[in-house]
């Protein structure tokens, strides 16, 4: 699995899927991963199960510009987590989802 490091995404091809770049390095187990978008309540749900579990996960406030220029919350985060927990996290998305 390749990482890059602009985007912290996780990806088996050569080249990043979001930004293109092809000058990826292996992952390693504690790079952070992007692993989705998630809203705000669930995001926040789901870092204190995770935390229970001494899961790290990082959450980034994301939204569109119109919000953020107008001060209000941000509706949604993207969730990142480090790549030894990746496939683990995204089952749980899956089974939430779903
Ligand atoms: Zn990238």
């Amino acid at each position: 699995m390749n990482f890059c490091e602009s985007c912290n995404i996780a990806c088996e091809n050569g080249r990043c899927p979001k930004c293109g770049r092809k000058k990826l390095r292996a992952v390693t187990e504690d790079d952070f991963c992007l692993v989705a978008e998630v809203d705000r309540l669930f995001g926040d749900n789901l870092k204190d199960n995770l935390e229970e579990e001494n899961i790290e996960c990082a959450l980034m406030p994301y939204g569109t510009g119109v919000r953020s220029k107008f001060a209000l919350p941000l509706e949604s985060y993207l969730l990142y987590v480090r790549y030894k927990n990746f496939e683990y996290v995204r089952q749980i998305l899956k089974d939430k989802i779903s």
